[in-house]
Protein backbone atom coordinates (compact mmCIF):
# COMPACT_ATOMS: atom_id res chain seq x y z
CA UNK A 1 0.00 0.00 0.00
CA UNK A 2 2.17 2.37 -1.56
CA UNK A 3 1.03 6.23 -0.33
CA UNK A 4 1.20 8.58 -3.11
CA UNK A 5 3.36 12.33 -2.75
CA UNK A 6 0.53 14.72 -1.57
CA UNK A 7 2.22 17.18 -3.88
CA UNK A 8 1.64 14.35 -6.99
CA UNK A 9 -1.66 14.44 -5.42
CA UNK A 10 -2.49 17.71 -5.87
CA UNK A 11 -0.09 18.28 -9.23
CA UNK A 12 1.87 21.54 -7.82
CA UNK A 13 5.55 22.29 -6.89
CA UNK A 14 7.32 21.13 -3.58
CA UNK A 15 7.59 25.10 -3.17
CA UNK A 16 4.18 25.60 -4.09
CA UNK A 17 2.22 28.95 -2.52
CA UNK A 18 -0.82 28.47 -0.56
CA UNK A 19 -2.48 29.89 -3.06
CA UNK A 20 -1.62 27.57 -5.72
CA UNK A 21 -2.62 24.54 -3.05
CA UNK A 22 -6.31 25.42 -2.61
CA UNK A 23 -6.51 26.55 -6.31
CA UNK A 24 -5.15 22.97 -7.17
CA UNK A 25 -7.56 21.51 -4.31
CA UNK A 26 -10.44 23.25 -5.79
CA UNK A 27 -10.07 21.63 -8.99
CA UNK A 28 -10.13 18.49 -7.89
CA UNK A 29 -12.67 18.31 -5.67
CA UNK A 30 -14.99 19.95 -8.05
CA UNK A 31 -13.80 16.86 -10.41
CA UNK A 32 -14.20 14.14 -8.10
CA UNK A 33 -16.59 15.47 -5.33
CA UNK A 34 -18.47 12.40 -4.81
CA UNK A 35 -21.65 14.30 -5.17
CA UNK A 36 -21.36 15.28 -8.64
CA UNK A 37 -18.59 13.24 -10.11
CA UNK A 38 -19.00 10.32 -12.45
CA UNK A 39 -15.90 9.01 -12.67
CA UNK A 40 -14.73 6.09 -11.72
CA UNK A 41 -13.39 5.87 -7.92
CA UNK A 42 -14.45 9.31 -7.34
CA UNK A 43 -14.69 8.76 -3.94
CA UNK A 44 -11.02 7.95 -3.29
CA UNK A 45 -9.18 10.24 -5.84
CA UNK A 46 -11.67 12.89 -3.25
CA UNK A 47 -10.23 11.40 0.07
CA UNK A 48 -7.10 11.52 -1.26
CA UNK A 49 -6.86 15.30 -2.40
CA UNK A 50 -8.89 16.27 0.43
CA UNK A 51 -6.15 14.46 2.78
CA UNK A 52 -3.17 15.92 0.54
CA UNK A 53 -4.88 19.58 1.13
CA UNK A 54 -5.40 19.27 4.59
CA UNK A 55 -1.74 18.08 5.28
CA UNK A 56 0.04 20.60 2.89
CA UNK A 57 -2.69 23.83 3.57
CA UNK A 58 -1.55 23.71 7.25
CA UNK A 59 1.61 25.17 7.83
CA UNK A 60 2.99 23.11 10.27
CA UNK A 61 1.49 19.65 8.98
CA UNK A 62 3.39 20.74 5.67
CA UNK A 63 6.61 21.39 7.48
CA UNK A 64 6.52 18.28 8.79
CA UNK A 65 5.07 16.16 5.79
CA UNK A 66 8.34 17.96 4.12
CA UNK A 67 10.75 16.90 6.56
CA UNK A 68 9.57 13.59 7.15
CA UNK A 69 6.86 12.45 4.55
CA UNK A 70 3.96 10.74 5.60
CA UNK A 71 4.68 9.72 8.45
CA UNK A 72 5.31 12.91 10.36
CA UNK A 73 2.34 14.40 8.61
CA UNK A 74 0.70 11.70 10.39
CA UNK A 75 1.68 12.43 13.71
CA UNK A 76 -0.96 15.39 13.24
CA UNK A 77 -1.11 18.04 15.81
CA UNK A 78 -2.18 16.17 18.86
CA UNK A 79 0.66 13.88 18.48
CA UNK A 80 3.18 15.16 20.41
CA UNK A 81 4.78 13.60 23.70
CA UNK A 82 4.16 14.92 27.67
CA UNK A 83 4.60 18.92 27.96
CA UNK A 84 4.64 19.40 24.43
CA UNK A 85 7.71 18.12 23.07
CA UNK A 86 7.95 15.38 20.79
CA UNK A 87 10.18 13.72 18.32
CA UNK A 88 9.80 11.33 15.16
CA UNK A 89 13.01 9.39 15.49
CA UNK A 90 11.54 6.37 16.46
CA UNK A 91 8.65 6.42 13.63
CA UNK A 92 11.87 7.05 11.26
CA UNK A 93 13.28 4.27 12.71
CA UNK A 94 10.49 2.12 12.15
CA UNK A 95 10.14 2.95 8.65
CA UNK A 96 13.64 3.41 6.90
CA UNK A 97 15.33 1.06 9.69
CA UNK A 98 17.95 3.82 10.21
CA UNK A 99 18.84 2.06 13.63
CA UNK A 100 20.33 -0.96 11.79
CA UNK A 101 22.50 0.99 9.40
CA UNK A 102 23.90 3.39 11.69
CA UNK A 103 27.20 3.18 14.06
CA UNK A 104 26.16 3.69 17.21
CA UNK A 105 28.84 5.46 18.08
CA UNK A 106 29.04 7.96 15.55
CA UNK A 107 28.67 11.16 16.32
CA UNK A 108 24.57 11.89 15.61
CA UNK A 109 22.99 15.27 16.56
CA UNK A 110 20.63 15.70 18.90
CA UNK A 111 16.65 15.23 18.29
CA UNK A 112 14.54 18.33 17.87
CA UNK A 113 11.77 20.05 19.99
CA UNK A 114 8.90 21.52 19.88
CA UNK A 115 7.49 24.23 22.21
CA UNK A 116 3.93 25.54 21.84
CA UNK A 117 3.36 28.76 22.87
CA UNK A 118 -0.03 30.38 23.13
CA UNK A 119 -0.29 34.18 22.32
CA UNK A 120 -2.91 36.95 21.82
CA UNK A 121 -3.85 38.80 18.92
CA UNK A 122 -2.34 41.63 19.17
CA UNK A 123 0.51 40.29 20.17
CA UNK A 124 0.83 38.34 17.14
CA UNK A 125 0.08 41.83 15.38
CA UNK A 126 3.17 43.67 17.43
CA UNK A 127 5.34 40.99 18.21
CA UNK A 128 7.08 39.89 21.64
CA UNK A 129 9.37 39.24 23.28
CA UNK A 130 9.54 36.61 26.06
CA UNK A 131 11.17 33.93 27.92
CA UNK A 132 10.65 30.36 28.26
CA UNK A 133 11.90 27.64 30.07
CA UNK A 134 11.95 24.38 28.81
CA UNK A 135 12.91 20.87 30.88
CA UNK A 136 16.10 19.82 29.55
CA UNK A 137 18.31 16.46 30.57
CA UNK A 138 21.76 17.17 31.60
CA UNK A 139 24.79 14.96 33.04
CA UNK A 140 24.58 14.74 36.78
CA UNK A 141 27.31 16.77 38.23
CA UNK A 142 27.97 13.78 41.15
CA UNK A 143 28.28 11.38 39.03
CA UNK A 144 29.63 12.76 36.03
CA UNK A 145 26.85 11.62 34.21
CA UNK A 146 27.81 7.87 34.71
CA UNK A 147 25.17 6.96 37.32
CA UNK A 148 27.41 5.02 39.48
CA UNK A 149 27.78 6.22 42.90
CA UNK A 150 31.34 7.75 43.17
CA UNK A 151 33.86 4.88 44.17
CA UNK A 152 31.84 1.80 43.52
CA UNK A 153 32.71 -1.08 41.43
CA UNK A 154 31.10 -0.76 37.31
CA UNK A 155 31.63 -3.95 35.53
CA UNK A 156 30.78 -4.53 31.78
CA UNK A 157 26.81 -5.05 30.90
CA UNK A 158 26.19 -8.75 30.54
CA UNK A 159 23.29 -8.52 28.15
CA UNK A 160 24.93 -6.02 25.37
CA UNK A 161 28.29 -7.48 26.13
CA UNK A 162 29.96 -3.84 26.81
CA UNK A 163 28.09 -2.35 23.29
CA UNK A 164 25.58 -0.85 24.85
CA UNK A 165 23.06 -1.78 21.62
CA UNK A 166 21.18 -4.65 20.99
CA UNK A 167 19.20 -6.03 17.64
CA UNK A 168 15.82 -5.98 17.97
CA UNK A 169 13.29 -7.29 15.07
CA UNK A 170 10.14 -5.67 14.25
CA UNK A 171 7.08 -6.67 12.06
CA UNK A 172 6.23 -3.21 10.18
CA UNK A 173 4.42 -2.60 7.44
CA UNK A 174 6.87 -3.34 4.93
CA UNK A 175 8.18 -6.04 6.26
CA UNK A 176 10.89 -7.73 9.28
CA UNK A 177 12.98 -5.04 10.27
CA UNK A 178 16.10 -5.54 12.05
CA UNK A 179 16.49 -1.83 14.50
CA UNK A 180 19.22 -2.05 16.66
CA UNK A 181 18.25 -0.28 19.82
CA UNK A 182 20.13 0.91 22.88
CA UNK A 183 20.60 -1.74 25.15
CA UNK A 184 17.83 -1.32 28.28
CA UNK A 185 19.55 -3.26 30.84
CA UNK A 186 22.43 -0.11 30.62
CA UNK A 187 20.80 2.47 29.00
CA UNK A 188 23.55 2.46 26.43
CA UNK A 189 26.51 2.52 28.11
CA UNK A 190 27.54 -1.03 28.39
CA UNK A 191 28.10 -1.13 31.88
CA UNK A 192 26.52 -2.12 34.43
CA UNK A 193 26.68 -0.15 37.77
CA UNK A 194 26.44 -1.84 41.02
CA UNK A 195 25.56 1.02 43.30
CA UNK A 196 23.31 3.77 41.68
CA UNK A 197 24.13 7.44 42.34
CA UNK A 198 21.97 8.73 44.77
CA UNK A 199 21.33 12.14 42.99
CA UNK A 200 20.01 10.90 39.77
CA UNK A 201 18.86 7.63 40.89
CA UNK A 202 21.69 5.75 38.25
CA UNK A 203 19.79 7.51 35.03
CA UNK A 204 23.66 10.05 35.05
CA UNK A 205 20.91 13.13 33.63
CA UNK A 206 19.16 15.36 35.71
CA UNK A 207 16.71 17.03 34.85
CA UNK A 208 16.83 20.89 34.66
CA UNK A 209 14.81 23.99 33.45
CA UNK A 210 16.84 26.44 30.78
CA UNK A 211 15.83 29.34 30.01
CA UNK A 212 15.34 30.29 26.36
CA UNK A 213 14.65 34.58 25.09
CA UNK A 214 12.50 34.01 22.35
CA UNK A 215 11.77 36.93 20.27
CA UNK A 216 8.33 36.59 18.22
CA UNK A 217 8.03 38.71 15.17
CA UNK A 218 5.11 40.92 14.30
CA UNK A 219 2.62 39.42 11.49
CA UNK A 220 3.69 35.81 13.14
CA UNK A 221 0.38 33.90 11.87
CA UNK A 222 -1.18 30.52 13.88
CA UNK A 223 0.04 27.66 13.71
CA UNK A 224 3.85 29.30 11.95
CA UNK A 225 6.54 27.84 14.03
CA UNK A 226 9.86 29.70 15.45
CA UNK A 227 13.39 27.81 14.67
CA UNK A 228 15.41 28.26 17.76
CA UNK A 229 18.98 26.68 16.49
CA UNK A 230 20.63 24.29 18.56
CA UNK A 231 18.46 24.86 21.45
CA UNK A 232 17.11 20.87 21.11
CA UNK A 233 18.19 17.83 22.94
CA UNK A 234 21.84 17.47 23.13
CA UNK A 235 23.80 15.46 20.40
CA UNK A 236 25.31 12.19 21.08
CA UNK A 237 28.73 11.21 20.93
CA UNK A 238 29.71 14.46 20.73
CA UNK A 239 27.23 15.33 17.51
CA UNK A 240 25.93 18.60 17.56
CA UNK A 241 22.40 19.70 19.75
CA UNK A 242 19.49 19.51 17.76
CA UNK A 243 17.00 22.85 17.35
CA UNK A 244 13.92 24.34 18.96
CA UNK A 245 10.81 24.84 16.86
CA UNK A 246 8.07 27.11 18.81
CA UNK A 247 4.62 26.39 17.80
CA UNK A 248 2.86 29.93 17.70
CA UNK A 249 -0.93 29.51 18.34
CA UNK A 250 -2.88 32.93 18.58
CA UNK A 251 -6.05 33.30 20.11
CA UNK A 252 -9.48 34.15 18.48
CA UNK A 253 -10.21 37.45 18.61
CA UNK A 254 -13.50 38.82 19.68
CA UNK A 255 -14.18 41.08 16.88
CA UNK A 256 -11.29 40.69 14.87
CA UNK A 257 -10.51 37.84 12.62
CA UNK A 258 -6.89 37.38 10.30
CA UNK A 259 -6.61 36.97 6.78
CA UNK A 260 -2.80 37.03 6.23
CA UNK A 261 -1.51 40.32 7.03
CA UNK A 262 -5.21 41.92 6.68
CA UNK A 263 -7.71 42.17 9.39
CA UNK A 264 -11.01 41.26 8.91
CA UNK A 265 -13.86 42.85 11.16
CA UNK A 266 -17.68 43.46 11.14
CA UNK A 267 -19.05 46.55 12.13
CA UNK A 268 -23.38 46.51 12.97
CA UNK A 269 -24.58 50.19 12.01
CA UNK A 270 -28.53 51.13 12.50
CA UNK A 271 -30.97 51.26 9.38
CA UNK A 272 -30.81 54.92 9.62
CA UNK A 273 -27.21 55.02 9.89
CA UNK A 274 -27.35 53.34 6.43
CA UNK A 275 -30.17 55.19 5.01
CA UNK A 276 -29.27 58.45 5.94
CA UNK A 277 -25.35 57.90 5.95
CA UNK A 278 -22.84 58.78 9.01
CA UNK A 279 -19.37 59.21 10.65
CA UNK A 280 -18.49 55.90 12.78
CA UNK A 281 -15.51 55.64 15.01
CA UNK A 282 -14.06 51.86 14.35
CA UNK A 283 -12.16 49.84 16.31
CA UNK A 284 -8.55 48.66 14.98
CA UNK A 285 -5.53 47.17 15.99
CA UNK A 286 -3.63 50.55 15.84
CA UNK A 287 -6.77 52.16 17.96
CA UNK A 288 -9.79 53.81 16.72
CA UNK A 289 -10.25 55.40 13.03
CA UNK A 290 -13.15 57.49 11.38
CA UNK A 291 -15.04 56.01 8.71
CA UNK A 292 -17.71 58.03 6.92
CA UNK A 293 -20.40 55.73 5.93
CA UNK A 294 -22.17 57.37 2.80
CA UNK A 295 -26.18 57.56 2.56
CA UNK A 296 -27.78 54.26 1.38
CA UNK A 297 -24.68 52.03 2.25
CA UNK A 298 -26.29 48.21 1.41
CA UNK A 299 -25.65 45.51 4.39
CA UNK A 300 -22.57 43.36 2.66
CA UNK A 301 -20.74 46.55 1.96
CA UNK A 302 -16.98 46.51 2.18
CA UNK A 303 -14.36 49.28 3.22
CA UNK A 304 -10.68 49.18 3.42
CA UNK A 305 -8.81 51.48 6.15
CA UNK A 306 -5.31 50.90 4.14
CA UNK A 307 -2.60 49.74 6.67
CA UNK A 308 -4.32 49.46 9.29
CA UNK A 309 -3.54 45.61 9.36
CA UNK A 310 -0.43 43.50 10.53
CA UNK A 311 2.74 43.57 9.40
CA UNK A 312 4.06 41.57 6.96
CA UNK A 313 6.20 38.55 9.08
CA UNK A 314 9.12 38.74 6.57
CA UNK A 315 8.88 42.81 6.21
CA UNK A 316 7.05 43.04 2.94
CA UNK A 317 4.87 45.58 3.97
CA UNK A 318 1.59 46.41 6.22
CA UNK A 319 -1.53 44.97 5.86
CA UNK A 320 -5.15 47.13 5.88
CA UNK A 321 -8.44 46.42 7.81
CA UNK A 322 -10.94 45.12 6.08
CA UNK A 323 -14.52 46.12 7.23
CA UNK A 324 -17.62 44.50 6.78
CA UNK A 325 -20.90 46.85 7.07
CA UNK A 326 -23.50 44.90 8.59
CA UNK A 327 -27.33 46.96 8.68
CA UNK A 328 -29.22 45.78 12.17
CA UNK A 329 -32.94 45.72 11.16
CA UNK A 330 -34.26 47.36 13.92
CA UNK A 331 -36.81 45.11 16.85
CA UNK A 332 -38.76 46.07 19.44
CA UNK A 333 -40.36 49.17 18.09
CA UNK A 334 -42.65 51.28 20.27
CA UNK A 335 -45.83 52.28 18.63
CA UNK A 336 -44.66 55.82 17.79
CA UNK A 337 -41.93 54.28 16.29
CA UNK A 338 -44.27 51.76 14.13
CA UNK A 339 -46.62 54.28 13.15
CA UNK A 340 -43.60 56.90 11.29
CA UNK A 341 -42.66 53.59 9.91
CA UNK A 342 -45.93 53.08 8.31
CA UNK A 343 -45.94 56.39 7.30
CA UNK A 344 -42.89 55.92 5.73
CA UNK A 345 -43.67 53.07 4.02
CA UNK A 346 -46.64 54.79 2.46
CA UNK A 347 -44.77 57.67 1.48
CA UNK A 348 -41.76 55.91 -0.39
CA UNK A 349 -43.92 53.15 -1.91
CA UNK A 350 -41.52 51.27 -4.45
CA UNK A 351 -40.31 54.07 -6.36
CA UNK A 352 -38.12 54.75 -3.93
CA UNK A 353 -35.72 51.99 -4.65
CA UNK A 354 -32.93 52.83 -7.11
CA UNK A 355 -33.33 51.30 -10.51
CA UNK A 356 -30.99 48.10 -9.97
CA UNK A 357 -32.93 47.50 -6.65
CA UNK A 358 -36.29 48.28 -9.11
CA UNK A 359 -35.07 45.84 -11.58
CA UNK A 360 -34.31 43.28 -8.64
CA UNK A 361 -37.22 43.73 -7.41
CA UNK A 362 -39.79 43.57 -10.28
CA UNK A 363 -38.26 40.50 -11.69
CA UNK A 364 -38.56 38.67 -7.66
CA UNK A 365 -42.40 39.54 -7.69
CA UNK A 366 -42.39 38.17 -11.43
CA UNK A 367 -40.68 35.00 -9.95
CA UNK A 368 -43.26 34.03 -7.29
CA UNK A 369 -46.52 36.03 -8.80
CA UNK A 370 -49.61 33.85 -7.75
CA UNK A 371 -47.62 32.31 -4.12
ZN1 LIG B 1 23.82 -3.38 28.07
ZN1 LIG C 1 24.32 10.78 39.21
Amino acid sequence: MSKRDYYDVLGVSQDASKDEIKKAYRKLARQYHPDVSEEENADEKFKEAKEAYETLSDEQKRQQYDRFGHAGAQQGQGGFGAEGFGDFSDIFDMFFGGGGRRDPNAPRQGQDLQYTMEIDFEEAIFGKETTIQIPKDEDCETCDGSGAKPGSNVSTCSHCGGSGQMNVEQNTPFGRVVNRRVCQHCSGTGQFVEEKCSTCGGDGKVRKHQKIDINIPGGIEDGQQIRVTSQGRAGVNGGPPGDLFVLVRVKRHEFFERDGDDILCEIPITFTQATLGDELEVPTVHGRVKLKVPAGTQTGTHFRLKGKGAPNVHGYGQGDQHILVKVMVPKNLSDRQKELLREFHELSGEDSLDEQHDNLFTRFKRAFKGD
